[in-house]
């Protein structure tokens, strides 16, 4: 993956599959994220390419509306850095992968970290597609195939329609980042 900048991030979200959309989403409206969205979120920009200082960057105007400078340095910088690997024990975290996603740590109320279509209910999530831009006659197909539990086959369809690929072009998603790394065309 090339270098993005913290401004690209907000053009880049029609390449991100929908658990990310839906934490950018929240993040603009909220001008805010609870802890389980920002390490969410957050480690999968690092995992695209976004660097330490363009994230502090992100998430200080992210959060402009609610906090100020100081607050932002005293209440969120330290925990960006860690999850960088450059505060407290140094540990380089990874991206989360769906089934860590799927599995721990599900969402409360407030919260929008997760995988809506685990997490979602079914009338959420179709208002999440149709929010994606994509074409109505596949919501009923994706919507079904959350509902039987096949959250990651509902993931990769979505992948499907929005790459324009056949079904065998298309890896199953098992990582948001794969999912980022094959709908982003200058990533190939
Ligand atoms: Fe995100 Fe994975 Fe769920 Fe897709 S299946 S929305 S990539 S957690």
């Amino acid at each position: 993956n090339g270098v993005i900048n913290h401004q690209d991030i907000p053009n880049l979200t029609k390449y991100f599959p929908l658990c990310m959309q839906n934490l950018q989403k929240s993040l603009q409206m909220e001008s805010h994220l609870r802890h389980g969205g920002r390490m969410q979120y957050g480690l999968f920009l690092k995992g695209i390419g976004v660097s330490l200082e363009e994230s502090l960057l992100f998430w200080k105007k992210a959060f402009s509306k609610k906090f100020n400078d100081d607050q932002f340095q005293k209440g969120y910088a330290y925990n960006i850095r860690h999850s960088y690997g450059m505060e407290g024990k140094r540990t380089n975290y990874s991206p989360f992968s769906c089934s860590k996603i799927i599995m721990t740590n599900p969402p409360s109320t407030g919260d929008h970290h997760g995988c809506p279509f685990r997490h979602a209910s079914t009338t959420v999530l179709e208002k999440m597609l149709y929010q994606t831009g994509i074409n109505k006659n596949h919501v009923p197909e994706i919507c079904s195939l959350a509902k039987l539990g096949h959250y990651q086959l509902a993931c990769t369809k979505m992948l499907t329609i929005f790459t324009n690929a056949n079904e065998e072009e298309v890896e199953n998603v098992i990582h948001p980042n794969r999912y980022f790394d094959q709908s982003y065309p200058e990533s190939e």
